[in-house]
């Protein structure tokens, strides 16, 4: 049985508080490790060693910093199928996929790899008479992530390959379902050349983030997860003093208007919907046909390729996707399929009695099909994060723009049209944060910034991009004269301006 402790001022360190939890294979639907869960002493060991590694980090000059950055995107790219075997054997989702999560977070640190223009002050030449103006913008210190099980490579990287280029120095709460991978890349950063502490892995549940949202000497968290939690983490850590931003959860809509090509939007719902389980913030959970005959057309076409999704072992090279990342949460979904049909939805294809051959103990489940979903039922206003697919239909364009409009979660969403002046339309309109256009999962890149509106996302800064620059660092602007010789004569007492 393997154990997981925590790295700490780089070096693992075994779990003093005595307590554990559960690491599954969720193929095999058995415990296969222990994940440390961490006290406040062993959290605070951790603030202590970032602590002590950050003037020297901050004084390292950017380029060098990227220079670890570089190293750093090197070495995972070269132990990229190590990772990924390391993340679907937690994860549950496929290899490919995980290939996916790793890569994409890669992108965040080529990103970062370009810190040193990222970070460059703004100048004012002769703002008043021998007076310059210049700014710049300087790390905060000590800040934290504390991340989601979905994507336990991709959002770690997010979080603390720009934080670290910026001269942060970070400690990681990983999810204590798939700790293995942020660990491993804690690994690679000391062997990229981060000096010990700049990046510190602390395994926990809820005591470990209390003792992250109260100690005084951290001084901005980064979450994301689901919104209950979203909006404690952000209530509490501003509550102390803290810049926070924390990102929750999604249900996301593709609206499908009647001249897109029909064979192409299905082929997008299927993956978009499907792909990893659902357990995707960005998965497409709701599609909304604009009129009854496309939403006929659409059950027609989606049904068929629904039943004969496969899915396999993570292992599988041609499985769809692959098991639940645990019971409960199996359970979970389970639940809401048994509530959308006790709330009058048209169950089209159940997947609830998914068995995998030889497998009858993974965390397993078929893909499901709900029609005339509406937006009274708990199914619609609920982030279900699994391989269920809802229409919604909608009559005309306007109920399609206010479906996601009003809907309480605003991360993603997606139009399929042929019609550039309604998509215009539907891209200002709609009430979402990351809008695609024929697009099913209108993740940004890197160079862009990711997140939600409403309560998809508490805090007014972005991840990654130039967002996430500013996130990790505070501006400090400096007005400056130097005396060209003789003393002012007498004071002033009126506050300057330029007249
Ligand atoms: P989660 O909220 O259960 O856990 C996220 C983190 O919070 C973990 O590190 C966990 O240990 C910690 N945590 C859990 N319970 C806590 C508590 N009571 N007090 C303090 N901390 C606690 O989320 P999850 O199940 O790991 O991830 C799935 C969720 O994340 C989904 O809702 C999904 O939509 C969301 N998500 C959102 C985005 C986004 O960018 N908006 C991205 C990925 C995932």
């Amino acid at each position: 049985m393997k154990e997981f402790g925590h790295f700490i001022s780089g070096q693992h360190v075994a779990g003093t508080s005595g307590r554990f939890g559960d690491v599954f294979n969720p193929a095999i639907g058995e415990v296969q490790g222990k994940v440390a869960l961490a006290s406040r002493a062993e959290m605070r060991s951790a603030v202590e060693a970032a602590l002590k590694a950050f003037p020297g980090w901050a004084a390292t000059n950017p380029q060098r910093r990227a220079r670890v950055m570089f190293n750093f995107k090197a070495l995972v790219e070269k132990n990229m199928d190590e990772l990924a075997h390391m993340l679907s054997s937690e994860h549950g989702k496929v290899i490919a996929d995980s290939k996916g999560d790793i890569q994409r977070g890669l992108e965040v640190i080529e990103f970062a790899c370009g810190i040193p223009h990222l970070m460059k002050g703004e100048y004012t030449e002769g703002a008043g008479p021998g007076i310059d103006i210049y700014s710049m913008r300087q790390p905060l210190g000590v800040v934290a992530g504390i991340t989601p099980f979905n994507f336990p490579a991709m959002i770690p990287m997010w979080m603390f390959g720009v934080a670290i280029a910026c001269g942060n120095t970070f400690i990681c709460k990983p999810s204590e379902k798939d700790p293995s991978v942020p660990l491993r890349l804690a690994e690679l950063m000391m062997e990229a050349g981060a000096p010990a502490g700049v990046l510190n892995v602390v395994n926990g549940d809820k005591e470990a983030v209390d003792a992250i949202l109260t100690d005084p000497d951290i001084q901005a968290v980064t979450f994301v997860g689901s919104t209950a939690i979203a909006e404690y983490v952000y209530s509490t850590g501003t509550a102390h003093g803290k810049r926070v931003q924390a990102m929750g959860g999604a249900k996301n809509h593709a609206i499908i208007m009647p001249d897109a090509d029909l064979d192409q939007v299905t082929n997008e719902l299927i993956g978009a919907g499907y792909g990893s389980a659902g357990e995707r913030c960005m998965a497409i959970s709701v599609a909304v046909p604009v009129t009854d005959k496309l939403a006929d057309a659409l059950v027609e076409k989606l049904k068929p390729r629904v039943e004969s999704l496969k899915v396999s072992t993570p292992t599988d090279p041609d499985a769809a996707y692959g098991p639940l990342v645990t019971r409960e949460h199996r359970q979970k979904v389970l639940d809401y399929i048994d509530l959308g049909v006790k709330e009058g939805a048209d169950l089209v294809v159940d997947g609830r009695s998914f068995k995998m051959q030889g497998y009858e103990n993974g965390f397993y489940l078929g893909g499901s099909l709900f029609d005339r979903v509406t937006p009274e039922m708990r199914t619609y206003k609920e982030e279900i994060f699994g391989p269920v697919l809802q229409i919604a239909r909608a009559q005309e364009f306007e109920d399609a723009i206010a479906l996601p409009s009003t809907h309480q979660y605003g991360n993603g969403v997606a139009i399929f049209t042929r019609d550039g002046d309604a998509a215009r339309e539907f891209a200002a309109k709609v009430k979402v944060g990351m809008v695609g256009v024929n697009i099913p999962i209108p993740v940004p890149l890197a160079y862009h910034t990711f997140g939600g509106w409403k309560r998809s996302a508490f805090g007014d800064v972005n991840q990654h991009g130039p967002e996430g620059v500013r996130f990790f660092t505070r501006i400090k602007t400096v007005t400056q004269r130097w005396p060209k010789g003789g003393v002012r004569e007498h004071p002033d007492f009126v506050i300057p301006t330029m007249k």
